[in-house]
């Protein structure tokens, strides 16, 4: 696996400076503990309510019975997921997109300090799970990062919950961007850009990524680690685009 010593020192670097140096909150630059503050925490978006298998709130569309559960929005009875259920403790909008933008494409890993504490009071949504399994991205932006946040938000969440993390999927094929496609195009593209690379017979996994947007990378590797055996995939994302009538 090729070496990026330029953005792998970044990383090294910010972690390192990360831990001696005490940092203000991101958002709003008050506050010592390297933390949102209160104020900011209030901003970022909840998803509430319940939601379609597909992560996104059902807003004001009653539910058939208490008990029964909650109905499937269009997209997914047109085509169900390969993963049995999704959930994200918050909204993809402002000002999370900020945060998320100077993680992901900034490489700046105060974030992930940041966002701990909200991390950390986020209940294990299927207590049954036998481990987590980061959604990878190709080694191609990996290299160009110098980190993978779906592993590392992975990891995060494997000790908030408890649960081991297994990395089972590889990306095989660079999907360059999946902007401007159909979604057959994007279907298309996304076949066969998961390779499974460990025995996940029998296992009841969650998927981890940063944000889910259309849902369909999280569907072609659901579906990858069924066909390898595991025996039930969810989804868990930190944050959920959703649609404007939604949001
Ligand atoms: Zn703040
Ligand atoms: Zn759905």
């Amino acid at each position: 696996m090729p070496v990026n010593l330029k953005a792998a020192t970044k990383v090294y670097c910010s972690t390192f400076f990360n831990r001696i140096n005490p940092s203000p909150c991101p958002l709003c630059g008050k506050s010592e503990s390297g933390a949102l503050c209160t104020d900011c925490l209030r901003l970022l978006a909840r998803v509430t309510g319940p939601v379609c298998r597909c992560g996104l709130p059902h807003g004001d569309t009653p539910l058939p019975s208490p008990d029964s559960l909650p109905p499937l929005c269009g997209r997914c009875i047109r085509q169900p997921p390969a993963f049995s259920a999704s959930q994200s403790p918050l909204q993809y909008g402002f000002p999370l997109d900020a945060l998320i933008t100077r993680y992901k494409h900034k490489g700046d890993l105060t974030v992930e300090r940041a966002i701990l504490p909200l991390l950390a009071e986020t209940p294990l949504p299927w207590p049954d799970t036998d481990a987590l399994c980061p959604l990878p991205v190709h080694w191609r932006r990996r290299w160009r990062r110098g980190f993978d946040q779906g592993a590392r938000l992975a990891n995060l969440m494997g000790d908030c919950w408890q649960r081991p993390v297994l990395p089972a999927l590889v990306r095989q094929r660079h999907t360059p961007s999946q902007q401007g496609l159909t979604r057959h195009q994007r279907q298309r593209n996304l076949r066969q850009a998961f390779r499974c690379q460990h025995s996940v017979t029998g296992l009841r996994l969650i998927l981890v990524d940063d944000v889910m947007t259309t849902g369909s990378s999280a569907r072609a590797a659901a579906q990858c680690l069924l066909d390898q055996g595991a025996k039930d995939v969810r989804v868990w994302t930190l944050a959920r685009t959703l649609p404007p009538s939604l949001a």
